[in-house]
């Protein structure tokens, strides 16, 4: 078998700034008052990825993790010395009860069925979800007296919140279900406040509070407008430069012709890297204080700018602007999906 060698430098870069990203965790930990900051990184931290993120908000001080799926538990464990890793849909089979036993990350129990089956397989330390309204996951408040649930060593005790960004009445209402039927469980500790949810107020802090997107730059709620800072900074290459002509049209479905001379930039960054063709129109790249605007249709692989009098050459890279609020605004996709849409292509440092 032939020894590939290294692989070449990528054309797709995703720069993180550790700073910020450390600065965000801190800054929901104190703005959790007497709470303590989690962290959820489910989805290889939003896209960001787990290698470079979990390092960096445990040294920061984060010692519970959140996880939805069991396949992603083995990358985390590498990274949370002395944390909790727990998995957020809980164990849905006896392989996953096993699992969970073996490596010891935390099941959340969701159900009745969910909370058999841990027992089943041993038991232990695990977490449990109320649904006080989202209606996703959860047992039902009426159900927190049952036999099976009672049986249960519960470490904490949680519920979601479906309108922390917003300013809705079922905020309070979910509170309110949740305070009661908390009350009625034996846990170690209370959790209900995502990203948005800090925002509202010590009331909904309880002992642990969740945070995801607001960690890696997204602005859940107005009032963490001023306290978070922008953690992903994506950049491509240019692969090659072209001379269009008045009538030359562009990409895809032709969407764009030249109406004069144009430079223009054909980039490696495309709707497979998480650049959405919703983000094309009306968007732009930057390059050495230059906006260059997206002409023609997002492909997969590329996009096309208008280089305009910059000193744009192949080989160089562009900054692709990644402004969370800004950009799920103009593109009507939600901050949550821009990140997660990220892909597998860059390299991430
Ligand atoms: C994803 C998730 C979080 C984090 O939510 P953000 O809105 O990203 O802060 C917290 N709790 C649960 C149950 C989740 O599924």
């Amino acid at each position: 078998m032939t020894r590939l060698p290294d692989e070449p430098p990528r054309s797709l870069r995703l720069n993180i700034d550790r700073e910020a990203l450390a600065a965000n965790w801190l800054a929901l930990h104190r703005m959790s008052g007497e709470a303590e900051a989690g962290a959820a990184v489910k989805s290889d931290a939003y896209g960001l990825g787990v290698e470079i993120v979990v390092p960096i908000l445990h040294e920061a001080g984060a010692r519970h993790f959140f996880l939805a799926h069991w396949s992603e538990v083995p990358a985390v464990l590498n990274y949370s010395e002395g944390a909790t890793v727990s998995v957020l849909h809980g164990v849905r089979t006896p392989e996953e009860a096993a699992f969970a036993q073996t490596t010891g990350a935390i099941p959340v129990i969701n159900s009745l069925r969910q909370a058999v089956l841990w027992k089943e397989s041993g038991g232990g330390t695990c977490h449990l979800m109320i649904d006080t309204g989202i209606n996703r996951l959860g047992i039902e408040p009426s159900e927190v007296s049952d036999p099976a649930i009672r049986s249960l060593d519960i470490d904490t005790v949680m519920s979601h919140l479906a309108c922390a960004d917003e300013d809705s009445a079922m905020n309070a209402r979910q509170l309110a279900t949740f305070r009661k039927a908390s009350a009625a469980v034996q846990a170690k500790r209370r959790s209900l406040a995502n990203s948005a949810g800090i925002a509202l107020g010590p009331q909904y802090h309880f002992d642990l509070t969740r945070p995801g997107l607001a960690l890696y730059g997204g602005i859940a709620h107005p009032a963490l407008a001023d306290v978070i800072k922008q953690v992903a900074q994506p950049q491509a290459a240019v692969i090659q430069m072209r001379d269009l002509s008045p009538g030359d049209s562009v990409g895809y479905n032709a969407i764009w012709t030249a109406e004069q001379s144009t430079r223009a930039a054909t980039i490696s960054i495309g709707y497979a890297d998480g650049l959405m063709r919703a983000m094309g129109p009306g968007g732009s790249v930057s390059f050495d204080g230059w906006q260059l605007p997206v002409i023609g249709k997002v492909s997969m692989d590329m996009i096309v700018v208008d280089a305009g009098n910059s000193a744009l050459a192949e080989g160089d890279f562009v900054d692709i602007p990644l402004n969370l609020p800004e950009t799920s605004a103009r593109s009507g996709l939600s901050q949550y999906e821009i990140l997660t849409s990220l892909g597998i292509r860059y390299s991430r440092s």
